[in-house]
């Protein structure tokens, strides 16, 4: 596993809560949309066992044309130990990264794609977003449902409505109306339906598309293929042990 050691080179406030580090792409460092990387910081690796604290899975809020590493993320005033350096280092400060992987990429499939996420859970879309306008080739259009229930809404600029482009956004301030939304959108029995938010926030998400009639082939979850089974309730086949 290759480690790049890296600095940040701007800070976007996004809201007040909300900021945006842009990171310098270390050469030989590629990713693709939808993608996450492990953030870790400085003494994370000096232990005898990698401490956990240190490191924390994030999305990729950009595309590699960007020619930055975008981390969005929410740092409250009361935040864990993690958060609470990240927001001391500044411009300039070192950061680790390692271990990127793309759960979610665009699927081009020729159906439309229902991007539907809670709070920051949007930086893991905009690179998704971005890269469905550079080229729409068999993707049917987009539609973005995000909850934030601060109505602090991100990236305001890029998800907007646009329907020259076949792409909608909606944003909503509280999960009753989400869930109505959520519930009108999975009349498309052949849209792809991908959610990204908090474990429990997922779960709903699923109970709502399955019962629905959505076939759990159509969900998308950044999640590693088993974790995703276990949400879907899908059923491995057992490994044979002799
Ligand atoms: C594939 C994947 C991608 C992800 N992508 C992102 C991403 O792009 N952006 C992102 O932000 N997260 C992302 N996450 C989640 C991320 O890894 C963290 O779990 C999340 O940001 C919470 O961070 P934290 O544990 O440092 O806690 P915090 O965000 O600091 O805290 C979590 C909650 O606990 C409260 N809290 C924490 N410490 C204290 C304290 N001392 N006193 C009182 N209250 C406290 C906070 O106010 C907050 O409400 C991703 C996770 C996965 C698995």
């Amino acid at each position: 596993m290759q480690i790049y050691w890296t600095k940040i080179n701007k800070i976007i406030e996004e809201t007040a809560e909300v900021k945006t580090f842009l990171l310098d792409c270390p050469e030989g460092f590629v990713w693709e949309e939808g993608a996450h990387l492990h953030l870790a910081l400085r003494g994370f690796n000096e232990g005898e066992k990698p401490n956990r604290s240190l490191i924390r899975h994030m999305s990729i809020s950009t595309l590699p044309n960007e020619n930055s590493i975008g981390i969005t993320t929410r740092i409250k005033e009361q935040c864990s130990e993690f958060k609470t350096i990240l927001r001391e280092l500044g411009v300039g400060g070192e950061v680790a990264i390692f271990k990127t992987h793309s759960n979610v990429p665009l699927k081009r499939e020729g159906r439309k794609v229902y991007l539907l996420s809670s709070g920051v859970g949007l930086a893991t879309f905009r690179p998704l977003v971005l890269d469905y306008f550079e080229r729409a080739d068999n993707v049917e259009g987009i539609h973005s449902l995000n909850v934030d229930s601060t109505k602090e809404f991100l990236f305001t600029s890029i998800f907007e409505t646009a329907s020259d482009k076949k792409f909608t956004s909606q944003f909503v301030d509280n999960r009753k109306d989400y869930y109505g939304e959520v519930e009108k959108l999975a009349s498309d029995k052949e849209g792809l339906f991908y959610v990204v938010g908090s474990d429990e926030f997922l779960a709903q998400n699923i109970s709502i598309l399955l019962e629905q009639g959505i076939p759990h082939e159509q969900i998308m979850l950044d999640k590693h293929e088993k974790r995703r089974n276990e949400f879907l309730g899908i059923e491995m086949p057992a490994v044979p042990t002799a």
